[in-house]
């Protein structure tokens, strides 16, 4: 039987393979140490889990309206757009199953076949699949290491743009490098975007997932709101990954055509995680704010292990889960040329499992340097601890043996 030909141009996120490379793993009977994870291993806050349940109590069963039940869609309006800055209503807003599908849903919404797409690189993997698979023509920007992160390399973003493109994507609080930008560099992506009359999907998924200061969204900076729309997610701010519950928020013009995919796809958000999301947005915000505690002690014992090895640079962000080190140099104290061979060997050696800059985007010509992404959502502050006491050791005493 045959398979549909466009099927060739749909991606994945081959970070699931390091799952599966990490639990074969451990099925040997060896010790897994899981810094791969984008997900959280924080329980959802229990009043969001009695909002649900009361809600199937309540008979919350049925089908719900595909743009979200409207308890949802104004909490989301009032307590967001106040949160950003701007000025939102219901009809700003069509609930989803998570963030992702706003992905899928905007491009399908707004771009046409052969119309490119700037997205950034390493970044979310699921941008270049999507692009590909509704035959677009993507456009990765990339990014300059600085002394204390990442920035867009704005001269580089600016040279790829045609009278073609249509769509800019942008994470701020970005998946894999942990960065934000300044508020010029934001400045300056919004100033391109209008120039250039290109649509914004700004991918708000870590927006309050920070330790210090706050984020930002585009969408409140001049001319920004009539041409942005936000990936919204309960997923990381109230560790509820699994629930599947997030939101386009944009124009109303846009958001009306993304209602009827809902309709066409899912019908609409399963009923009674909605009423949970009224609860996320309302209720006590405790435990959401003592989650990001808990983060920011992983963070801090994750950065100051990684920082005593040799070889590794790794920066500290204020937003986000993830770390993006640079291990060029430890390779080269360990002898691999490989980033998959020193992420094998590092799995097999001391159970340490990480994803790495190969797993965010295919590479861009000219690359330099090799990274690896450490995600401190999915393990516990003992264990980091353990496992990266035995990573440090396990290089510390190679790099003295002179052979990996
Ligand atoms: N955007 C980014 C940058 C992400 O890292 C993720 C999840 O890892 C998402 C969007 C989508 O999250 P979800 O579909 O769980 O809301």
């Amino acid at each position: 039987m045959q398979l549909a030909k466009r099927l060739e141009n749909l991606g994945t996120e081959t970070a699931f393979a390091v799952s599966e490379a990490a639990a074969a793993w451990k099925a040997q009977g060896h010790k897994i140490y899981p810094f791969h994870l984008g997900d959280i291993n924080i329980p959802t806050p229990a009043n969001i889990v009695a909002a649900q349940n009361q809600a199937i109590a309540d008979g919350k069963t049925g089908y719900a309206p595909a743009a979200g039940i409207p308890p949802l869609r104004a909490a989301i309006a009032e307590v967001e757009g106040a949160h950003r800055g701007i000025h939102l209503t219901p009809e700003n807003i069509a609930v989803q199953p998570g963030g992702k599908p706003v992905v899928t849903k905007l491009i399908q919404a707004v771009m046409e076949p052969g119309d490119e797409v700037l997205y950034p690189n390493p970044g979310y993997p699921i941008y270049e699949s999507q692009i590909d698979y509704f035959r677009g023509v993507g456009l990765p920007y990339r990014f300059t290491e600085t002394a204390t992160g990442f920035q867009v390399d704005m001269d580089y973003l600016e040279s790829l743009i045609t009278p073609r493109t249509r769509i800019l994507i942008y994470n701020n609080c970005q998946n894999p490098l942990g960065t934000e930008s300044s508020a010029a560099e934001m400045e300056h992506i919004a100033e391109l975007a209008i120039r250039h009359n290109l649509w914004v999907l700004s991918d708000e998924a870590y927006f309050d997932v920070r330790y210090s200061g706050a984020t930002t969204s585009i969408a409140r900076l001049p001319g920004m709101q009539e041409r942005t729309v936000i990936l919204y997610t309960f997923s990381k701010k109230y560790a509820m990954t699994g629930w599947r519950l997030g939101a386009a928020i944009g124009p109303k013009e846009v958001i009306q055509p993304i209602a009827r995919l809902n309709t066409n796809d899912e019908s609409c958000t399963t009923h009674f995680v909605q009423w949970a999301g009224v609860e996320a947005l309302r209720g006590d915000q405790s435990a959401a704010r003592a989650n990001v505690e808990i983060l920011r002690e992983r963070r801090d014992v994750t950065v100051e292990i990684l920082r005593q090895i040799d070889g590794i640079v790794v920066h500290k962000p204020e937003s986000t889960f993830y770390l993006f080190p640079n291990v060029t140099g430890v390779m080269a104290r360990l002898g691999y040329t490989t980033v998959a061979a020193f992420a094998d060997a590092a799995l097999k050696n001391t159970g340490v499992s990480f994803c790495t800059r190969m797993h965010f985007g295919r590479p861009i010509p000219g690359e330099s340097g090799h990274y690896i992404r450490s995600a401190y959502s999915g393990i516990d502050t003992p264990e980091i601890r353990e496992g990266l006491t035995h990573f440090r050791d396990w290089i510390d005493n190679t790099a003295k043996g002179g052979a990996a």
